[in-house]
């Protein structure tokens, strides 16, 4: 049996780093040992400088950890970053260049032109950039980052339809509140309400998407060359965004082939059989009314798309229904298995 590989947490306490110690916690070949938050919290146990919000005690492994500051020097070579995105952009760089290997859940490196914006069964052939990443930066570490919980489902759903040639993709979404982060979305603003806007959620999810589904070639992301319109909303939903989603698509496939295509979508994390890969990250749904946030999203670990309401859209082609889990496939689950995968690339050094 292999040995444990140590990995640290940047911003553990928050929500996002909840998920993180939750989802690590029971990990097969990751072992939390260093968890690291701002000087507020550091010098505490985790209990202590932690309010746990997620359901289900705080992990007793990580318990009586102590916080330590966001600095290189302890940590171990791996960590997982969900730091306020204020912070993130200076202290995920010192990581890098003090060696570690940083697979980051914020936003702020997520569109720069040598890191790779990660979902490993869509674009895992994206880690190549990581050779022009050192050789521009000159760090003996790395970055690596996940896209936005919305986008993930997205592109995982797309993924599936591209070999039929996507032209146009316009997506509606319906977000959960937990995708705000706590306390989140004021309950006078959400209860019994939708909120039809979320501060640049739209621009990310249409330039995210373009890059994840484009190709890195001769040393740069080439995006692919599709149009995106999104408009994103906020739901009175606890977890999982449900998109609705229209596809323009240069082949002339029959439903039939489409749901063949989602049902049969495979990537590397299921060939190689990583700890956290959902054996179908693509599900196909055949009742008309689901997929369905509160009887879903917890299936298959949280780590599976599910995909339904398939049928002909009469402005773009055809139209479906999509819902991942947000805090899990879109943001702590999805870093893990970014890690896993670059583990069996080889990549952790
Ligand atoms: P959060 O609950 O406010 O947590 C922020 C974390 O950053 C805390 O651990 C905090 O430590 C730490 N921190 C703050 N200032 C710091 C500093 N100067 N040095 C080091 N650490 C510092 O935020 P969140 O909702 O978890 O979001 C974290 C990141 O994930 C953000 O970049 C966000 O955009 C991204 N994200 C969030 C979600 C979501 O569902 N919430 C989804 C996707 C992505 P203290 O406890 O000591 O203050």
């Amino acid at each position: 049996m292999q040995s444990p590989i140590e990995v640290g947490v940047l911003g553990a306490t928050g929500m996002v780093g909840q998920h993180f110690i939750r989802f690590l916690a029971r990990h097969a070949r990751f072992k939390i040992a260093w968890v690291g938050a701002s000087d507020r919290s550091a010098g505490k146990k985790y209990r202590d400088a932690t309010a746990w919000r997620l359901d289900g005690a705080m992990p007793a492994s990580v318990a009586d950890l102590a916080v330590e500051e966001c600095k290189p020097g302890n940590a171990p070579k791996l960590v997982f970053s969900a730091m306020d995105a204020s912070v993130a952009t200076e202290i995920e760089r010192a990581f890098a260049q003090a060696g570690h290997t940083v697979v980051s859940n914020s936003r702020n490196h997520r569109m720069e032109a040598d890191v790779p914006l990660l979902v490993p069964e869509v674009n895992a052939e994206h880690l190549a950039s990581l050779a022009i990443q050192k050789a521009n930066r000159g760090w003996s570490g790395q970055i690596v980052t996940n896209p936005n919980c919305s986008t993930i489902v997205l592109t995982l759903a797309l993924a599936a339809l591209k070999p039929f040639g996507i032209r146009n993709t316009v997506v509606t979404t319906m977000q959960a509140i937990s995708g705000a982060g706590y306390p989140g979305v004021p309950s006078m603003d959400i209860t019994a309400n939708v909120v039809p806007y979320i501060g640049n959620e739209e621009e990310k999810m249409e330039s995210e998407t373009q890059k994840i589904l484009g190709e890195f070639a001769q040393g740069a992301f080439q995006p692919h060359p599709m149009g995106v319109s999104a408009h994103c909303n906020r739901v009175p939903v606890v977890d999982g965004h449900t998109e609705a989603v229209s596809v323009d698509l240069s082949a002339a496939p029959s439903e039939a082939d489409l749901i063949a295509a989602i049902d049969g979508f495979r990537g590397l994390p299921q060939l190689r059989n990583l700890p956290s890969a959902p054996p179908r990250p693509l599900i196909y749904m055949t009742d008309r009314d689901r997929p369905q946030p509160r009887r879903d999203v917890e299936r298959e670990n949280g780590m599976a798309v599910f995909v339904g309401r398939l049928r002909k859209c009469p402005v773009l082609g055809y139209k479906f229904l999509c819902l991942g889990h947000n805090t899990i496939r879109g943001a702590a689950g999805a870093a893990v298995l970014n890690a896993e995968l670059m583990e069996s690339e080889g990549l952790l050094g």
